[in-house]
């Protein structure tokens, strides 16, 4: 059980920081049962900030598991027209959307990769106008975890599952900077204020590329867009609402030339993908293509990634965490991508955020496409930062700049 006090401040966070829900506004949260308390203290504190009508999509891990163990995959991949009707409704009443992740990890073990490929890959294409209707923050959204006793115990095997999904919650509670004595609230606008700072620094550098070396053998260099945009912390929406994507964040990211990352990537944090953990994996790129790449566990996994769509081997996102940051100081390895995003550098396979380029949010994807942005149905971050990771920028007239010493920020 989380502290009451607590978990309330947490859920007004998602409310007032996360999606800054406006009077009369639509909330629509997509949650799952491993979550039902975070979820009501996030309902409750929606309608008291004014929300029109909070709704809610849920979902369960064990009945997604018995779907895919004993449906048929064409039953399975029929996504009814009466769902699609459901969010395009959301969308037409400009509704802001909260999703509480609570990761059950293996809960899909040994699942057919191409049964669940197929599933997903049907639910993507449906409602592929709602993922772009919030990856070009037409609306505001926000994506925050709550702790459930099978994660808390996958982190904390020594632990009772009870102190174990206690201990999970603490560190929740830090990583979102929620704790007794102050104001989440007030506290998220000075971390946002200082965000905007380090944007601030790297968009006055316009880099042309970035190029990133460590000892675990990464050798990488990322091209950039031409007017590309740094960004990272709270974002403006289509109706002007300041909102967080994402709680924790602690990155700046941008986006690179889709055919100008050349060279080889070492990830250093293992990466959950539909209940599966990719780990001990590198990627080699060419002209900005995944060209060759390996696998120690859940090799399969990952090609399936790379196999989802035409650009899912081309990367749509760069970010920049220093390694002394404080998800990264915890020490804890969250199997959680909104999490272990957090404290490390890290890239993204696939679409890219339109926010990222200047005027992106209001051109058409098809004129993005021509200068260069990524378009796929996925976007897959993983993280390949480390203690000794040095970056050096080339400015545009091919001077050269440290960016990152030893793991962090040296501009
Ligand atoms: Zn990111
Ligand atoms: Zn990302």
């Amino acid at each position: 059980m989380p502290n009451q006090l607590l978990l309330e401040k947490y859920a007004r966070l998602a409310v007032k920081t996360g999606v800054n829900v406006q009077p009369g506004q639509i909330v629509v949260l997509r949650t799952t049962t491993e979550a039902v308390e975070l979820s009501r203290a996030v309902a409750k504190e929606a309608y008291k900030a004014g929300a029109k009508r909070v709704y809610f999509i849920w979902t369960d891990e064990k009945v997604s598991r018995y779907g895919y163990d004993y449906a048929k995959t064409e039953d399975l991949a029929e996504f009814p027209e009466w769902n699609v009707a459901q969010y395009k409704y959301f969308v037409e009443q400009g509704a802001c959307f909260i999703s509480i992740v609570s990761p059950v990890p293996h809960a899909l073990a040994g699942v057919d990769s191409s049964k669940m490929q197929t599933v997903v890959s049907t639910m993507t294409k449906a409602i592929q106008f709602f993922r772009e209707h919030t990856m070009g923050n037409k609306t505001q959204w926000t994506i925050v975890a709550a702790s459930n006793k099978a994660w808390a115990k996958e982190l904390f095997p020594d632990l009772d599952e009870a102190v174990a999904e206690e201990k999970l919650w603490d560190a929740i509670f830090k990583a979102t900077r929620v704790n007794h004595e102050t104001d989440p609230v007030e506290v998220w606008k000075e971390h946002n204020a200082n965000l905007a700072r380090q944007n601030k620094i790297l968009n006055d550098a316009n880099f042309k590329s970035l190029h990133f070396t460590n000892s675990l053998g990464t050798d990488l260099v990322v091209e950039l867009i031409q007017d590309h945009v740094w960004a990272g912390g709270a974002e403006h929406a289509g109706n002007g609402a300041l909102f967080n994507p994402n709680i924790p964040t602690e990155e700046s990211f941008t986006m690179p030339y889709k055919f100008g990352t050349q060279g080889k990537v070492v990830a250093t944090k293992p990466l959950a993908y539909q209940g599966k953990i990719i780990k001990d994996f590198w990627l080699e790129f060419k002209d900005g293509r995944v060209v060759d790449f390996d696998a120690k566990y859940e090799k399969e996994a990952l090609q399936s990634i790379l196999d989802f769509d035409y650009n899912a081997r081309s990367i749509g996102e760069i970010a920049l965490i220093g390694h002394d940051s404080p998800i990264s100081n915890m020490n804890i390895l969250f199997l959680n991508t909104l999490y272990d995003e957090n404290a490390s550098c890290h890239m993204a396979l696939g679409r890219a955020y339109p926010m990222n380029i200047k005027n992106g949010n209001d051109t058409p994807i098809a004129e993005l496409e021509k200068k260069g942005y990524n378009n796929s149905l996925v976007h897959v971050d993983f993280m390949f930062g480390s203690a000794d990771m040095q970056i050096v920028g080339k400015k545009q007239d091919g001077t050269e700049v440290i960016v990152f010493k030893n793991g962090n920020f040296a501009i």
